[in-house]
């Protein structure tokens, strides 16, 4: 099977590239594509850049081009629920965009007509991230995760979020690479290691664990690889 590796920020895909070994590269639509084989799959691996729009090219890209039939994400977040520390795993159940507003037609925060205000993720895949938790003994999280073009560094912003999505967490990208695979008919998974709290720390704590944080993302990723049957 053809399996699709995203993530926004290089920092987020050394590691997979690192244990991955061997690749090639391919300059397409503004952004570089790696192609390995790994765990009996061939992947497409690559960053997208931070954001909504660069991360909705490139997922639109390693299907439409390079054939991706299923799509894994890996990344860092900010945390939402007290109960995700740093370094945490949550996987989303389904993705939302938190900074979607056209409230003054009568619509909910987060709704696009003829959109949908929550995106579920794969069943399939997170009952096989659930499986592999258990058997590597770690606590995987799972929770709406609300995505929007801006680094939440506020308490007031993260709660509001919290109380209106009942989200668990936040990023930049998720709900977009969402829309697009679900637009795409294509299986997705989003999994997200916890580098911050998103409130007054917050880009203190993200440089200091993205890399830490985004390691234990893509090993879980890759186990996930392995563990998929073609
Ligand atoms: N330091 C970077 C910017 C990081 S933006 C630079 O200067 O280039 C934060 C990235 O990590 C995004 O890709 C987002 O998906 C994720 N993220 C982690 N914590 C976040 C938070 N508190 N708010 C929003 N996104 C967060």
């Amino acid at each position: 099977m053809k399996i699709a590796i995203m993530g926004a920020m290089r920092e987020e895909i050394d590691p997979i590239l690192a244990t991955v070994g061997t690749y090639t590269s391919t300059e397409r639509a503004g952004n570089v594509f790696y192609e390995s084989v790994y765990g009996g799959h061939e992947l497409v691996i690559a960053y997208s850049k931070i954001g909504k729009v660069f991360s909705a090219i490139t997922a639109t890209v390693m299907i439409e081009h390079f054939g991706a039939e299923k799509l894994l994400f890996s990344g860092v977040a900010g945390g939402i629920s007290k109960e995700l520390k740093i370094g945490d795993l949550i996987m989303a159940s389904a993705l939302c965009q938190h900074d979607v507003d056209i409230t003054a037609f009568g619509h909910p925060f987060g709704f696009i007509p003829e959109g949908r205000l929550m995106i579920e993720s794969d069943p399939q895949l997170r009952s096989l991230a659930s499986e592999i938790a258990i058997d590597m003994g770690i606590d995987l999280y799972e929770g709406i995760i609300a995505t929007g073009d801006q680094f939440v560094a506020s308490s007031e912003r993260k709660e509001w979020i919290h109380k209106t999505f009942d989200a668990d967490a936040l990023e930049m990208e998720g709900s977009s690479v969402a829309c697009v695979c679900q637009n795409f008919a294509i299986p997705f998974f989003v999994l997200r290691a916890i580098s911050d709290t998103a409130d007054g720390g917050a880009s203190d704590d993200f440089d200091t664990f993205l890399k830490t944080s985004a390691q234990v993302s893509a090993t879980f990723i890759l186990e996930m690889v392995k563990r998929l049957e073609n």
